[in-house]
């Protein structure tokens, strides 16, 4: 999945290689996905891309802006896939669920793995788009203190018996732009099982995950995202997840455990059963 860290990076590179360009033509790309979710009809597609120009791009979470002026913004996100920048025709893919075919003959396309949304809002829109827009404070702003996220997590009653894994990544306040990927790592950093009950974590384990967030997502961006992604220029990130499918079954780095997999919620979990009670 592309999460905040691939999104800043992409974002960033879109920013230098398509910011100011107008767009000649564009539609919704050379194949059916299911899971490629629309908010338009390919006519519509076809009918608003032509003619705007390319403004400012941003990350916001899992999600990439894009201004079209005059008047939309391009979403691009919880999505898995790549997003990936041309020079010409010939390094455009097989299979494409967008394209953006600018003035000066270079492109831009999206091809959806997994699962994705792509829409065309106006302007207006953006700011309350229910799909790209949070309730919670990005873990990269200033504002994501100690005492917010204390806060955050104290919010849930024991009752609910809500995991550590659900509270990260699904529901109206998961952590914006985290996904699986990234919670395997944080959650080994924090020595907390991912099935741990949100509610029974003391406050040490609260700063630990707090801690871990924040060293996580540095280390991440400032490395361009995972090294299972790919960025604007088809080029994999520099961050190696610590656990992942490759290291089922490999003895973990910290105490020698087996790292162990479990499929949890809609996705793997791998731990140390040691490190991580
Ligand atoms: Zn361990």
């Amino acid at each position: 999945m592309i999460e905040l860290p691939e999104v800043l990076t992409i974002a960033k590179q879109m920013n230098k290689e398509i910011k100011g360009k107008t767009i000649k033509s564009g539609n919704r790309g050379n194949s059916q996905h299911k899971w490629a979710f629309y908010n338009r009809d390919a006519e519509e597609f076809e009918r608003i891309l032509p003619g705007k120009t390319v403004g400012e791009i941003s990350g916001n979470a899992g999600w990439i802006i894009t201004n079209l002026e005059p008047g939309y913004a391009l979403l691009l996100g919880d999505m898995g896939g790549k997003i990936l920048f041309h020079q010409n025709d010939e390094t455009i893919p097989d299979k494409y669920h967008l394209m953006l075919h600018f003035e000066d003959n270079t492109y831009l396309t999206v091809s959806i793995q997994g699962w994705g949304f792509i829409k065309i809002v106006e302007k207006s829109e953006v700011a309350t788009d229910r799909h790209a827009t949070q309730k919670i404070l990005s873990p990269i702003s200033h504002d994501f203190t100690f005492d917010y996220f204390h806060q955050l997590i104290k919010s849930y009653e024991k009752r609910e018996k809500k995991s550590i894994k659900a509270f990260m990544i699904t529901g109206p306040k998961k952590m914006p732009g985290i996904g699986n990927g990234y919670l395997q790592d944080i959650l080994f950093r924090a020595k907390i099982h991912p099935k741990r009950v949100v509610a029974e974590i003391s406050d040490d384990e609260i700063k630990g995950l707090y801690e871990a967030i924040k060293t996580t997502m540095k280390e991440a961006i400032e490395l361009g995202g995972k090294d299972e992604e790919k960025d604007l220029y088809n080029n994999k990130g520099g961050y190696s997840r610590i656990l992942n499918s490759k290291t089922k079954g490999k003895p973990c780095q910290e105490c020698g455990t087996i790292i162990e997999k479990i499929q949890y919620m809609g996705g793997s979990s791998y731990f140390c059963p040691s490190c991580q009670a």
